[in-house]
C-alpha cells in the first residue's frame, strides 16, 4: 500500500507548479534546489513537491489507484449528506450559513459550542463534514511520527514529560532517526516525517541540520515539533530542507499560558509561530482544550488565534490529566466536547486541514472515525521504536501501542471506510 498517490506536473511558473490527480488540478510549490520538468511524476505534501519518481514506477501506482480513487470520492460523497430537517430552529440558520459556504461568527460558533443534544450534535458534524469536503475532497495527509527525545527542559503543569518527573529517558541518536525515517519510508511510502521531542537542548544546530537535510533528501517533508529555538536556528533549519512546524500555542489566555508554562512566554511563543510563517515554514499550530477554567469563548478565542496565524493544519486535542503532574486530579473532557471544537473550526476555518490527535483517541478509542465525519482529515501515525514509544509519556495511556504494521493498515482501512484517499489535493487548484 503507498501511502502517497504520484501527481503529474502539467505547467512551471517560476516556483510554482500544477499538479495533475486524476483529472484533478492542484498548485503546488516547487523547491528551488531541484529542476523539475513538465511531465515529470512527482510527490507532494502539504502543497510542496517533495520527490520525483520514474514514469513507469508512477504509472503503475497510477494503476493500481485509477479505480479506487473514483470509488473512494463516491463513497465520501455518500457519507457527506446533510440533513438539515433535524436541525432546531435556533441553529438552522448558522448550519445554512455554513452549509452554503460562508464562514460562521464568534457568536454562531458560541451557540454551536453549547449544543448537548445528540440530535443537534449530529447535525452540527454533518454539516462540518459536508464543507470538509466541499473544500478538501476526499484528500487526507497521513504524516509519521517520529519522537526522538523525551528530555525536556520545561515544567508544564499539564505534561508527563515535565523535567521534574522521575521518568526513564531517551534520545535516539541522529543516525537512528534517519535510518527510521529510511526504512519507513521504503516499506510503507510515507512522504512527511513530524520530528517531534521535549526540549532538548542535547540536539544542536548542526546535529539537527544533519538529520533535517538527509531526510529531506530521501524525499520527503520534514517537519518540525521541537519547541522553543532562536529565529536563527529555525532559519538554519529552513535552509537545511525543513519546510513545516507543529508548535502549539496551548492556550490564547497568556496568564494562563504562564502559569501552567513556568519560565515560558506567550509573547514569545506566537511571535516564533508569526516568524516562521515568514521564513516559509508550513504552520501547524493550536491547543488544549479543558484548561482549568477554560470557558467556551476562551476555546473559540483559541481558535481564532490558531486561524490567525494562517496555518496549514490545526492541530489540538482534550487535556489528558497526568499521573504525577500538577494536573494529575483534574476532570477529563467528553469526546463529544472534542467532536464539537473540530466541527466548529471547520467552520470558523474552512480551508485548513485538521488533525486528529492521539490525545482524542486516548480519550475514546472510537472517537477517530467520529472525529473524520466531524470535520477532520488528517491524522499522524506513530513511528517511535515500540521502546522508546512508552517512554514518551506526554500524558497517560497514550492511543499509540500498535506495530507501524498495524497501524498502517488500520488506518487504511479506517480512511477506506470513509471514502478518503492519501492524497494532496485538498483546497484544489487556485488555493
Ligand atoms: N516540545 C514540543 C513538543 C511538545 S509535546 C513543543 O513544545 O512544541 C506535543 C504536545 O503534546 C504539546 O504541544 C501539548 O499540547 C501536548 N500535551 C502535552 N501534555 C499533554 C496532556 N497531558 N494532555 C494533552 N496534551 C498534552
Amino acid at each position: 500500500m503507498c501511502y502517497a498517490i504520484p501527481a503529474k506536473l502539467t505547467a512551471i511558473n517560476g516556483q510554482i507548479g500544477m499538479l495533475d490527480y486524476f483529472g484533478e488540478q492542484r498548485k503546488v510549490l516547487l523547491d528551488e534546489t531541484e529542476n523539475y520538468q513538465i511531465g515529470d511524476y512527482v510527490f507532494a505534501q502539504g502543497g510542496i513537491v517533495v520527490s520525483k519518481l520514474e514514469e513507469a514506477e508512477a504509472l503503475a501506482i497510477l494503476d493500481a489507484w485509477k479505480d479506487i480513487f473514483f470509488e473512494l470520492k463516491r463513497q465520501d460523497q455518500e457519507l457527506a449528506q446533510v440533513n438539515l430537517q433535524t436541525a432546531s430552529p435556533n441553529i438552522l440558520s448558522i448550519l445554512q450559513k455554513a452549509n452554503h459556504g460562508q464562514e460562521i461568527t464568534r457568536a454562531d460558533a458560541e451557540i454551536l459550542l453549547q449544543l448537548q443534544h445528540p440530535h443537534e450534535l449530529k447535525v452540527l458534524y454533518e454539516v462540518a463534514n459536508a464543507v470538509r469536503q466541499k473544500v478538501h475532497g476526499n484528500a487526507s495527509c497521513i504524516h509519521g511520527i517520529i519522537e526522538f527525545s523525551n528530555y525536556c527542559k520545561n515544567s508544564c503543569h499539564y505534561c508527563g514529560i515535565r523535567c521534574e518527573r522521575d521518568i526513564p529517558r531517551y534520545r535516539m541518536q541522529p543516525e537512528e532517526i534517519i535510518e527510521l525515517a529510511r526504512d519507513t519510508m521504503q516499506r510503507y511510502g510515507f512522504k512527511a516525517f513530524v520530528l517531534q521531542s521535549g526540549e532538548d537542548e542535547w540536539y544542536d544546530d548542526a546535529m539537527l541540520e544533519k538529520i533535517v537535510s538527509t531526510i529531506k533528501h530521501l524525499g520527503a517533508l520534514v517537519f518540525l515539533s521541537i519547541g522553543i529555538r532562536s529565529a536563527e536556528s529555525y532559519q538554519r533549519l529552513y535552509q537545511a530542507g525543513a519546510r513545516a512546524a507543529l508548535l502549539r500555542f496551548e492556550t490564547s489566555n497568556a496568564a494562563t499560558f504562564e502559569k501552567l508554562r513556568p519560565g515560558t512566554s506567550f509573547n514569545e511563543r506566537i511571535n516564533l509561530l508569526r516568524e516562521l510563517k515568514t521564513m516559509g515554514y508550513i504552520i501547524a499550530t493550536g491547543f488544549i482544550i479543558g484548561f482549568p477554567g477554560e470557558t467556551h469563548a476562551e476555546t473559540i478565542g483559541n481558535i481564532l488565534l490558531a486561524k490567525s496565524l494562517q496555518p496549514d493544519m490545526h492541530s489540538f486535542g482534550p487535556l489528558i490529566p497526568t499521573v504525577d503532574t500538577p494536573l494529575a486530579s483534574y476532570p477529563k473532557l467528553t469526546k463529544a466536547e472534542v467532536l464539537k471544537v473540530i466541527a466548529v473550526t471547520r467552520l470558523l476555518d474552512r480551508n485548513s486541514n485538521i488533525l486528529v490527535t492521539s490525545a482524542l483517541e486516548t480519550l475514546d478509542a472510537s472517537a477517530r472515525k467520529e472525529a473524520f465525519l466531524a470535520g477532520a482529515n488528517s491524522m499522524m501515525i506513530n513511528l517511535t521504536p515500540l521502546e522508546y514509544r512508552e517512554q514518551y509519556a506526554i500524558y497517560d495511556n497514550r492511543a499509540c501501542k500498535l506495530s507501524v504494521d498495524d497501524a498502517v493498515s488500520d488506518t487504511v482501512q479506517l480512511l477506506f471506510s470513509l471514502g478518503r484517499a492519501p492524497t494532496d489535493l485538498s483546497m484544489k487548484a487556485g488555493n
